[in-house]
């Protein structure tokens, strides 16, 4: 491969969505939490890839289950009631580690395709309810969401709305938690989540709250700036839900299988989801799979109102495929037996208190994060929190400094911030080693 074949048969568009994931060009090969380029150079991928890649570069059992359901089945649709062993084990794996009661499995190809498929049952359930004026969806600004119509219009990153005309109309932004940015002086987390609540329900009043057919969050903002929710956030959003009637969708695309030291992040802050969607880790990233799922009350609305109608007319041709739902069986399999969440919860709290030594640092406005997810911001003055002008040139050269030095962090967009996400069950001295190059990365960040 040359250089030239990589620019005149990827870019602009690989470019257009590079964003700060500054890294290696062509990777081609990978093994364990480490990633070589075509001229033999090795990395750490403290990203996992897109946030993604949970159980390293070389898990020899996912490859295996690929291999095994290739031989025995390669493809067979799942329209029309049609199934195959592997997606019903699956969706039953799925169900079986929720931390909310769910009944039901939609599969898709993708987290973007999850998360339109999620608003699209959102709006099909209040149809069969005869409630069809609720149609619109509240999201926050700053969450990614995705890349369709539907998930990009979710997506609060403005950036990824440009030039296309979304957001659509029946999409609202609510306010981004973020305590440490926005939190007023003398603000307790407490007081800060109330205020957020408070300004979402005004929201809500505003649009008309009949109007209204589901609020979309995932539990740590992730590509937003891997926002932590403050004290009592979620809990005082959920009320403001139930007394509207309004259904909660968790995006655990990035959150799910252990991410925050439990099993699904709704878990570690309380979230009571109608409807949950995931990807990403469902097979640690070695199929595209994405699947959404929804509890037994929603289900059997959507059920009955497809009967009068004859169909619930959505699905895509891979749906249920089985050799992503072999994979993604395995690594569910995997989770559980090497205890993913004892595990993290463990290496987690080390990954974090280690992180923290950068507070000191003239460089670092906050180091936040929980389990093994996080993000450290930079500011260009420590005391007012002021940000480099302009915003988002830091990060940036930070993350091409780490990439120098061997560490694959990601320059996160909406916050001049380094975003962290080592795969699941790096060594602690392989977490030493990605801390102990931030450090050196720091060190070197002189010139702006
Ligand atoms: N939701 C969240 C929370 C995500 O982080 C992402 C991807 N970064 C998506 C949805 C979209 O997933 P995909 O890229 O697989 O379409």
């Amino acid at each position: 491969l040359r250089e030239d074949d990589v620019s005149s048969l990827l870019h602009p568009f690989t470019n257009a969505v590079a964003h700060g994931q500054i890294g290696p060009d062509v990777v081609v090969r990978g093994e364990g939490a480490r990633i070589y380029d075509d001229a033999g150079r090795e990395y750490i991928d403290a990203m996992s890839g897109l946030w993604a890649i949970g159980l390293g570069y070389s898990e020899e059992r996912l490859i295996n289950a690929a291999t095994e359901q290739l031989k025995k089945l390669p493809y067979y649709h799942t329209f029309a009631h049609k199934s195959n062993p592997a997606a019903i084990k699956l969706g039953k794996a799925l169900l079986s580690m929720l931390p909310v009661e769910m009944s039901k499995v939609i599969y898709t190809n993708s987290g973007s395709e999850a998360v339109d498929t999620a608003i699209k049952l959102a709006w099909y359930y209040w149809n069969a309810a005869g409630e069809p004026e609720r149609v619109k969806i509240i999201s926050r600004k700053r969450a990614y969401h995705g890349s369709n119509v539907a998930s990009g219009s979710a997506t609060g990153l403005t950036v990824m709305h440009g030039g296309f005309n979304l957001p659509f109309s029946q999409i609202l932004h609510a306010e981004c938690p973020h305590f440490w940015r926005y939190g007023e002086k003398g603000e307790t987390e407490e007081e800060f989540s109330q205020r957020k609540a408070d300004e979402l329900e005004k929201l809500i009043l505003e649009a008309g709250p009949t109007t209204i057919a589901a609020f979309i969050a995932e539990p740590v903002m992730g590509a937003g700036g891997v926002i932590v929710p403050p004290e009592g956030y979620f809990e005082k959003i959920q009320a403001v839900l139930d007394r509207y009637g309004i259904l909660f969708i968790s995006d655990e695309v990035i959150c799910g299988f252990g991410r925050t030291g439990k099993m699904f992040g709704s878990e570690t802050f309380g979230i009571r989801p109608d409807i949950m969607t995931f990807a990403k880790q469902l097979s640690s990233a070695y199929m595209p799979i994405g699947a959404v799922t929804v509890t037994e009350e929603l289900y059997e609305k959507i059920a009955s109102a497809s009967n009068t109608r004859g169909v619930f007319g959505h699905g895509y041709t891979y749906s249920g495929h089985p050799v992503a739902c072999a994979v993604a069986l395995e690594a569910l399999t995997i989770y559980q037996e090497r205890d993913v969440v004892g595990h993290v919860a463990q290496s987690g709290a080390y990954f974090q208190q280690r992180l923290r030594e950068f507070e000191s640092h003239p460089l670092v406005g906050e180091v936040r994060g929980v389990g093994l997810i996080a993000a450290v911001e930079l500011v260009a003055d420590k005391r007012s929190k002021k940000l480099f002008d302009p915003f988002g040139k830091v990060n940036g050269r930070f993350a091409k400094l780490a990439y120098e030095r061997g560490l694959i962090t990601r320059a996160l967009p909406a916050s001049d911030s380094l975003g962290l996400c080592p795969p699941l069950f790096c060594t602690k001295s392989e977490l030493d080693e990605i801390v102990d190059k931030f450090a050196d990365t720091l060190e070197a960040v002189t010139e702006f």
